[in-house]
């Protein structure tokens, strides 16, 4: 039985349509981080499944009984917000055993886990301080910790790292899929961080204006992206986006011409393409090759800007009329990410090369057509 189930989820704010028949089955232990961009209904998700927000329409199962209509706190859920939420005038210890205090537990049973909690998150010398005097990191772990002695059947994560600095995150992001692992729980986890996306979730769940563009495993989805929105949300730096137009189309065979006459030959096609149709090429920055004669497809561009990000550099480059729409320069540069240091003088000519093969080709739609390793789609 899975232990979350979506089903026909949909939500308005008014008139603004929130959720848009969102389904979705979450797996007994599965760490499920859902992402998009801002506005596209994350949170709302997070606190549909909290119960912190009643749905239009739809049914929502956790372990098998429907609560779509139950109350926070019978839902046997727990959830970690991005401020913390801690009780100022409590202890730590307090704090941690607080949710068990109001379920009206043994005082012996709300010790043993807070006890265990402390344990498992290293907070034992903390206990009798205050929230004031503790870092973010560990105020952060308390508030993981009020959660864990519940002992919920899920834990939902509303973007528990972004008041941390990025060391800080680092560290946490490692605690957190540890202690994921030695907990096996079902953990609901939102962020907009790709790092913590790709690192931490067992699927990824790709939402867009209030609905789930694509769910699967981070590597699945980096390499297989359902469509250009996925492409081009997943990956930093962004994919390289080129519009085109079909030339030729055999079977599963299409060459692409885009701007400034640059010819790409796809051959294994998932979906098909017709001739005269308006398509995007993609190509991810670390596919693209600088002064590589040996690249398959080679064109002439100029460096605008070169980033060295200490152990590899990002060439922002310009190709003239073969433009990039919607990559990360903004501008139409080529996004280049090379895997170590190399200097680029700004306004060099340089060689942008690729293999026609690292190459994926997407619909006016914005269908994938094909991606490097292409699967067919059901
Ligand atoms: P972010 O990443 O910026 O936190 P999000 O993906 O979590 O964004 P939500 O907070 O879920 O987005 O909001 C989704 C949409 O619903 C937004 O357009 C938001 O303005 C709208 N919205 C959220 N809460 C309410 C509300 N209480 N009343 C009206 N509109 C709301």
């Amino acid at each position: 039985m899975p232990s979350v189930e979506l089903k026909q989820i949909e939500k308005h704010y008014g008139s603004f349509h929130a959720l848009k028949d969102i389904n979705l089955d979450i797996e007994e232990g599965e760490f499920v981080v859902m992402v998009g961009p801002s506005g596209c209904g994350k949170s709302t998700l997070l606190k549909t499944i909290a119960g912190l927000e009643t749905v239009g329409s739809g049914q929502l199962l956790i372990k098998g009984r429907d609560v779509t209509k139950m109350e926070p706190g019978d839902r046997g859920i727990a959830m970690v917000f991005q401020s913390y939420a801690l009780y100022p005038h409590m202890t730590v210890a307090e704090n941690m055993g607080f949710g068990l205090r109001m379920a009206r537990r043994p005082k012996v049973e709300i010790d043993a886990a807070v006890a265990r909690a402390a344990q498992i998150l290293r907070l034992e010398e903390q206990l009798a301080k205050k929230p004031k005097q503790l870092s973010g990191g560990q105020r952060q772990r308390v508030a993981i910790g009020r959660a864990i002695t519940r002992s919920p059947d899920v834990f939902l994560f509303d973007e528990p790292l972004s008041n941390l600095d990025a060391a800080l995150r680092t560290q946490m992001r490692v605690e957190l899929s540890t202690l994921h692992a030695e907990l096996g729980s079902t953990m609901i986890y939102v962020t907009h961080d790709q790092v913590e996306a790709m690192t931490m979730a067992s699927r990824i769940v790709v939402l867009n204006g209030g609905r789930i563009e694509q769910v699967g495993a981070p590597l699945a989805l980096y390499t297989n992206p359902a469509n250009l929105f996925v492409a081009g949300f997943l990956g930093a730096p962004r994919m390289n986006f080129v519009v085109g137009k079909v030339a030729e189309a055999s079977g599963s065979s299409a060459k692409v011409i885009c701007a400034g006459g640059l010819e790409v030959a796809f051959d294994r096609l998932v979906e098909k393409a017709s001739v005269g149709e308006t398509v995007t090429v993609g190509i991810r920055p670390e596919k693209l090759r600088l002064d590589d004669p040996d690249a398959g497809m080679r064109f002439p561009a100029q460096v605008r800007l070169t980033e060295y990000l200490g152990r590899e550099t990002i060439v922002y480059a310009d190709a003239g009329e073969l433009a990039t729409s919607g990559s990360d320069s903004g501008t139409g540069a080529f996004t280049i990410q090379i895997a170590d240091i190399r200097p680029f003088q700004s306004s060099s000519a340089v060689t942008i090369g690729f293999d026609a093969r690292e190459a994926y080709l997407f619909a006016a739609d914005g269908r994938t057509i094909t991606s490097p390793k292409p699967v067919a789609r059901t």
